[in-house]
């Protein structure tokens, strides 16, 4: 792959790894709206040959943007069709079709819920289920008798709100199997797996825009001595307290990594290296003023090392390794800051 292409792959790659995640999703998507796709087209052609226009060219459109949806995920693109256009167009085909057979037409609305609570984003779901609750009970009780209208009505919104349900359920769970996959669980800072394209993304920035990013290289000092002197489960907790003075005081947009036992790697995109020493400075004196463990001062060392345009992730921590390490020989407690021109 040539420079550019693999710059502009970085600058396009969002969280790779959390999107596998998401593959069975999209695989479903693929099948619902390829099968919705099929069953359509007989009914268009059927209301072409009883010279129902309206609902014929209704149907024939959502069948179209359908299929234009279904090859983009087939080719795994985002869905090119606004999802709210695709619905409202069903919806009315719906509201036109009841009205016009009659309330045996209600039982499309059944299956029609499920996939809008499924394809749509919940709020929405709510919106146009709501929508098509309103119009099915309206046409009940003026096609059937109220009996069989409270009935349908009953049943279609018990449908909505057991289907939302399960939904929710499914997206909690999601999110949570994305979080443990990405975030290290004792910190709750990230692991390691998606440092290497936030690191690339940021040397891509660099290099195409002169967006600069500097990422803070942090290891607490003689932490083994801490396990040793007061056990393992106080070394749990000063990396726990350490790791939440950190999440505390640094910006919404940076990003903290555990890059090993006791090591953290801090990425803060669009900062210059002046600002990039303060914020290592700013946070050194805050863990070493926190009282963890009484009459131990906790400590870090810091090593800084800002995006180069003509360098690569490995290349980047390795610089802020070096300064970390010369952070830890002149004495720990203590920022350094790579200096590009030094001969590593
Ligand atoms: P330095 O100041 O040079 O960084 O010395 P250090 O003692 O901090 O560094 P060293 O690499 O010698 O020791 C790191 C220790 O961290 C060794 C390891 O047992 C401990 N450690 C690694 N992961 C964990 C963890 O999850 N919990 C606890 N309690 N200890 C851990
Ligand atoms: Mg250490
Ligand atoms: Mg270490």
């Amino acid at each position: 792959m040539g420079k550019i292409k693999r710059l502009q792959h970085a600058l396009s790659e969002k969280d790779n790894d959390a999107a596998f995640l998401l593959q069975g999703s999209k695989k479903t998507l693929f099948v619902i709206l390829t099968i919705v796709c099929v069953m359509f087209v007989p009914l268009a052609i059927k209301n072409i040959l009883v010279e129902n226009y309206l609902l014929a060219c209704l149907l024939g459109l959502f069948i179209l943007l359908v299929i234009i949806d279904v090859l983009a995920l087939h080719r795994g693109q985002v869905l090119p069709i606004n999802k709210n256009a695709v619905m409202t167009i069903l919806v009315a085909s719906l509201g036109i079709t009841i009205n016009q057979i009659g309330a045996s037409a209600i039982y499309w609305a059944f299956p029609m819920v499920i996939s809008i609570i499924y394809i749509l984003p919940f709020r929405s779901s709510l919106t146009f289920n709501g929508i098509i609750l309103a119009i099915v009970t309206f046409e009940a009780f003026i096609k059937t008798d109220s009996a069989s209208a409270i009935r349908a009505s009953v049943a279609l919104a018990l449908t909505i709100i057991i289907s939302g349900l399960i939904i929710l359920h499914i997206n909690r769970l999601k999110q949570n199997l994305i979080n443990e996959s990405i975030r290290d669980p004792m910190t709750n800072a990230f692991n390691r797996r998606q440092l290497g394209s936030h690191l690339s993304n940021c040397l891509a920035q660099k290099q195409c825009n002169d967006i600069d990013s500097g990422i803070l290289m942090l290891d607490i000092d003689h932490f083994k001595k801490i396990n040793d002197t007061f056990g393992h489960s106080t070394g749990d907790m000063v990396l726990k307290r350490v790791t939440q003075l950190l999440f505390k005081h640094i910006r919404e947009t940076d990003l903290l990594f555990r890059v090993g036992g006791e090591e953290f790697l801090l990425l803060m995109h669009n900062i210059d290296s002046h600002t990039a020493k303060q914020v290592a400075e700013k946070l050194r004196k805050i863990i070493e003023k926190e009282v963890i463990i009484d009459n131990h001062p906790i400590t870090v060392s810091i090593g800084i090392s800002m995006a180069l345009a003509h360098i690569d992730d490995d290349n980047w921590m390795r610089y802020a390794d070096h300064a970390l390490y010369d952070a830890k020989e002149s004495g720990r407690n203590q920022i350094k800051m790579h200096q590009p021109l030094s001969d590593y």
